[in-house]
């Protein structure tokens, strides 16, 4: 009747409901039945007594990236209960590849992990991860640096409008093609060459898009409080949905600065 039967188990079903016991059977990619079920009538059991048995879990912010293509079982992930990544954070995504930096990132990615780099944009990626076949579902933003890096080069100084035009499109061409939204990694170039305004023209096109911004904030420390005001600006005055990646306040001088921190997001 199934071709999978997992017994046993306790179900934490992800509405955030109590955990249940029981048996669920499962027939090519889809859950048939949840309940008492005989043995027999699956081609292949899992006995799953005194284990939780649950969706997968969403690492929402990941940095996989190319070394999916190195290692597709994804254990690391797999192993933790995760089936879904969000790849692309931290302004870092693996596309568009700058021009200037092909032939150096051409000969990285062999030297690293021998990978062939064969793509310049989302598609070209997504083309290869597909190829390759992957063991979990991946979804990736869009990184700010990447996108500032083929738009203009690795240079610390604003953008002309014609490059702030060019990176505009480049997000909504993006998310249009695949992207979840926008990442920025503010303490890493060439992302931090970026002032709070030029953010600003990038989430709103995310925000146009459907798209969120996910933010390594431009500091996590000293500054954090600045910080968090300026990416709350952008979620402001742009609709965007925000993150925070991987909140924290960076040394115990700034400990203090805990309560300020978390009223403000509250607010
Ligand atoms: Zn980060």
């Amino acid at each position: 009747d199934f071709d999978l039967i997992i017994r046993g188990g306790y179900i934490l079903d992800g509405t955030g409901g109590e955990a249940f016991e029981a048996d669920i059977g499962i027939s090519g990619n889809y859950i048939k039945e949840i309940g008492q079920i005989l043995s027999v009538r699956g081609k292949s059991v899992i006995e799953a007594k005194d284990l939780v048995v649950c969706p997968g879990f969403i690492d929402a912010h990941d940095h996989t990236d190319v070394e999916l293509l190195a290692n597709p079982k994804a254990e690391s992930s797999i192993r933790q209960g995760i089936t879904t990544l969000v790849s692309g954070n931290c302004g870092s995504s693996p596309f568009p590849v700058a021009e200037e930096i092909y032939e150096e990132s051409k000969a990285n990615l062999k030297e690293l992990l021998q990978l062939d780099l064969t793509w310049r944009d989302i598609n070209g990626f997504f083309s290869r991860l597909e190829e390759k076949g992957i063991a979990l579902n991946y979804s990736t933003l869009v990184g700010q640096g990447a996108i500032r890096g083929a738009a203009m080069g690795f240079n610390d100084r604003p953008p002309s409008q014609k490059e702030l035009e060019k990176m505009k499109k480049m997000v909504a061409e993006n998310i249009e093609q695949g992207a979840v939204g926008l990442s920025t990694g503010l303490e890493y170039t060439p992302g931090s060459y970026a002032k709070a305004d030029e953010i600003i023209e990038l989430c709103r096109v995310a925000a146009q898009n459907g798209g969120v911004y996910a933010t390594h904030m431009r500091d996590e420390g000293d500054k954090l409080i600045e910080s968090l005001d300026e990416s709350i600006e952008a979620a402001r005055k742009t609709g965007v949905s925000l993150q925070i990646s991987h909140y924290k306040i960076a040394y115990p001088r700034n400990w203090h600065k805990i309560d300020a921190a978390l009223a403000k997001i509250e607010e």
